[in-house]
Parts: structure tokens; C-alpha cells; sequence
């Protein structure tokens, strides 16, 4: 079925675009043969890599067999299609879904006769029943199980659409929508964490932690920060979250209480905005809140693009006395190079670095001791989080790091239970 007809605008590589991928879909549902099919919309991973090393013209050739191939596995009836760049469209007989799966997973692709390329896609894969959709119900299911294929981890590739999957986008669409009021309800409550000090047991500090109190259940930020992430709203929500922690400390204070240091969470969509460091100063001095009281969260990360505003940002903020922590530290793209560049206070160890937790190996505790030494070495203090047992607690301090949080200590606590611990001077 397949037609190499439409122009497309790499040369070598005519295919159908969108439109003839809908109109096999109306045929097919036409001749009531839809049942008989399965959709796919898959990407090629890192494509742009293969063009940058080989040439557009070599990539272009490589994609063109790439795809030679697939139609090759999916036998005379399927149609394949184009949407643009290096996303694609097919539809196959069910009986060839395994040569698919099998096939997107990864290919040897032949460049000339010394070199190859490997290929591999992410999909997202709909199998079409017989009756109860139509083109765009079939194009919607697809998008939707290969965006989730594409955000997945490598092994999940491929991700099939079914119901599970609508809940979870249907989920993720009410999470964003109902944000300006959730936040204008006043639906988001700051939890503290506390940090404590291996010396003495004395409570340190505390991390600000962010829970969403919405129709009497509380949500975790593992579900709602992901989906505010996506877009302007986890600004809004970490400058809510700031406010609040300053409202807070700037009562304590009043009320005669010792106070420490609290961190806050930043994403790293701030990164983007030039004005992020002065909103900071805004709220904080809104409060009237001594600087050394504030620190800020940010996660590791060695894009290029943001190593230079990470760098002015941690930056600003020393300058204006309050520290900044890299969070989740060894996790990701730990880079070195930005431990180093940027003025740090604090090194947060992540808790895949204690024992009993599921990434950990041999490998990572002789890590645990060196990141530990370096960070002390290069004057940061160090934290280690998520530590729940007395024998991690043991592990960490062996590796002399005096400063932990976790369940071992307590949990995110509310506001009054947290407060409880701050005692009068
Ligand atoms: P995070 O910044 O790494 O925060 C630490 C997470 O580890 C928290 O999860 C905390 O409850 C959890 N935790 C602490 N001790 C233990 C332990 O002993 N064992 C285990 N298993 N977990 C422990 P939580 O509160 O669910 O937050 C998850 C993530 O959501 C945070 O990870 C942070 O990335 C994000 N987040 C939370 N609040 C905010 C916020 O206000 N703004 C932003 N941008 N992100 C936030
Ligand atoms: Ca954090
Ligand atoms: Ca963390």
C-alpha cells in the first residue's frame, strides 16, 4: 500500500504526509476493515545526532532505509507516512505487530561501506478495534502513547494506548486546569522537612515541601509538579511556596522562636527568567526576613543553556547572602565542572546513595565516600537525603557527613507540628 508519491522536502525521501495517513484510516473504517489494524506514531531518537555527524544529505539516506527496512517487516499492507522531521505515522496488520516492536527498538543502518549507524524509535501504539472511532479518536491515542513513550525511561519505549493512559492524560488536563484556583484557594500547603545535625541531634534546618489539599485528599508533588512543570505554573507555585515559608519565619521570628535556615524548591524553568533573582529579593524582603534564613534548592544539570544561568543566579544570590544547594546531587548529569563554577553552599546527596534503596550497588557506596570528601573538601556542606534506618544514618556519618534528613528523623511535617520544634529564646 505503500506510495512513495507526495513530495516531501527532503530530496530522496518523497512519503505521504498526515492527510493520506487519515484518509487510510477512513477507508479502512469505510470497508470495515479497521478492526484488522494497528496504528503507530513513533520518533527516531536523537536523529538530530546522526544529521550533525553524518550530513544532512547521509541522514536523509540513512532515515530513507531506516523506513525501507520497517516497510519491509510490515509486509504489503501498511502505510507508512511522514509528519515531519524525524516523526512518523503507520498503520499495520496486527499479525506484524511483533516484527514493529521488534524493529523500532533499534537498527544497524548501512552508510557506506565502512560504517554503520544505529537507529532506534519511541512509539506509541494503538490496537484499532473494530468499531467506536474515527480518524481523529485513532490520531489522538497514538500522540498521547507515544509522548509518554518519548518522556519514558529507555526501556519503556514503546507504550501501548488504552484506558490507563486516557485516565492519566484526562488526570494530568484537571491538574493543570484547575491550578489558578486551587493556588487562589489557597489549596497549597508548605510542609517542613527537618534537617538535622549529626553532632548533636539538634534540628538544623528544614526543607519547604510542597502538598496539594484538594476536595479533602492530599496529592503528592509526585503528580501535580511534573504536570505545573509543563508550563508557566510551577513559577507561580514556587514563588507561592517562597511567600509562604517568609510569612512563616517572619511570625516565628516575631514570636520570640529560634529559627533555621529553609530551603525552597526551584525549578528549573527559573532558570529561563531574567528576573528570577530580583523576585526572590522582592518576597523575601517583603517579610523583612534575614537572607541567612533562606536557601534555595536547584537540581543539578549540564546543559549548556543553563549552565550560564545557573551560574549568575547562584551567584546573585550569594551576593545577597543567601545560599543555594544543588539538590538531588549524583543523580541525572552530576557535573563537576558546575560544582565548581558556581558558588554552592550546600551539596544534597540523593538517597540512591544509601543502601537498601533500589538503585543502589557495591559502586555507589565507594561513590557516596568520595562525593562526600569532595564536597567537603571544596567547602560545601553536605546532606545526605532520605536516610530512614539507623544503619544508613551510621553509614553517612562513617563517611563523615554530619547532616541528614528523612523519615529516620520525621516526615514533612505540617505547619504547627513543625513550629512545635522551634523553640522560644
Ligand atoms: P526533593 O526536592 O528531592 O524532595 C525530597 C523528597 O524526598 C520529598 O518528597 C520528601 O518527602 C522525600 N523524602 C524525605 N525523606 C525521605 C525518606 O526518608 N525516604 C523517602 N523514600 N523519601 C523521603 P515529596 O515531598 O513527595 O516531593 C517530591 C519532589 O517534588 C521533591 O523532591 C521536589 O523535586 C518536588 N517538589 C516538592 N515541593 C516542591 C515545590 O514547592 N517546588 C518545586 N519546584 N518542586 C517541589
Ligand atoms: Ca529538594
Ligand atoms: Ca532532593
Amino acid at each position: 500500500m505503500i506510495d512513495y508519491t507526495v513530495n516531501n522536502e527532503d530530496e530522496g525521501l518523497e512519503i505521504n504526509g498526515l492527510d493520506y495517513f487519515l484518509n487510510c484510516i477512513d477507508d479502512l473504517i469505510e470497508i470495515g476493515e479497521i478492526g484488522l489494524f494497528g496504528a503507530c506514531r513513533f520518533n527516531l531518537k536523537n536523529f538530530s545526532v546522526v544529521n550533525d555527524q553524518l550530513g544532512r544529505a547521509n541522514g536523509t539516506k540513512v532515515m530513507r532505509r531506516f523506513l525501507d527496512g520497517l516497510a519491509l517487516k510490515l509486509g504489503v499492507d501498511h502505510v507508512l507516512c511522514r509528519l515531519g522531521g524525524d516523526n512518523f505515522v503507520a498503520l499495520f496488520h496486527k499479525s506484524c505487530l511483533d516484527e514493529l516492536r521488534y524493529y523500532l527498538k533499534g537498527q544497524d543502518i548501512y552508510v557506506n561501506e565502512e560504517e554503520t549507524v544505529y537507529v532506534s524509535a519511541s512509539a506509541g501504539i494503538f490496537m484499532i478495534p473494530e468499531s467506536g472511532v474515527d480518524k481523529y479518536y485513532v490520531m489522538e491515542a497514538i500522540s498521547m502513547a507515544a509522548k509518554s513513550a518519548k518522556d519514558a525511561v529507555a526501556m519503556d519505549y514503546i507504550v501501548f494506548y488504552d484506558h490507563g493512559l486516557q485516565a492519566k492524560d484526562e488526570r494530568e488536563k484537571y491538574i493543570h486546569n484547575v491550578f489558578a484556583q486551587a493556588l487562589e484557594n489557597r489549596e497549597f500547603k508548605v510542609y517542613y522537612q527537618p534537617k538535622v545535625n549529626l553532632k548533636n541531634y539538634m534540628l538544623t534546618g528544614a526543607e519547604a515541601l510542597c502538598r496539594w489539599v484538594h476536595n479533602g485528599e492530599v496529592v503528592s508533588p509526585g503528580e501535580f509538579i511534573p504536570v505545573y512543570e509543563k508550563s508557566q505554573a510551577i513559577c507561580k507555585l514556587d514563588f507561592y511556596m517562597l511567600e509562604q515559608v517568609c510569612k512563616d519565619l517572619r511570625r516565628w521570628i516575631d514570636e520570640g522562636r529560634q529559627v533555621v535556615r529553609i530551603s525552597v524548591n526551584l525549578s528549573r524553568r527559573h532558570l529561563r527568567n531574567q528576573k528570577t533573582l530580583s523576585n526572590i529579593l522582592e518576597i523575601v524582603d517583603r517579610y523583612n526576613v534575614p537572607h541567612e534564613y533562606i536557601e534555595i534548592e536547584l537540581t543539578e544539570t549540564t546543559m549548556d543553556q543553563n549552565f550560564d544561568s545557573i551560574k549568575r543566579l547562584v551567584t546573585g544570590l550569594k551576593n545577597n547572602g543567601i545560599a543555594s544547594s544543588v539538590d538531588d546531587f549524583g543523580t541525572g548529569y552530576s557535573s563537576l565542572n558546575m560544582l565548581r563554577e558556581a558558588p554552592w553552599e550546600v551539596l544534597k546527596i540523593d538517597r540512591s546513595y544509601l543502601p537498601d534503596t533500589k538503585k543502589y550497588d557495591e559502586k555507589r557506596q565507594s561513590m557516596l565516600k568520595h562525593i562526600i570528601a569532595i564536597a567537603s573538601d571544596m567547602g560545601f556542606e553536605c546532606i545526605v537525603e532520605g536516610v530512614e534506618t539507623l544503619e544508613q544514618l551510621k553509614l553517612i556519618k562513617r563517611n563523615n557527613c554530619f547532616m541528614a534528613q528523612g523519615y529516620y528523623f520525621d516526615r514533612p511535617l505540617p505547619v504547627w507540628e513543625f513550629e512545635e520544634k522551634l523553640t522560644y529564646e
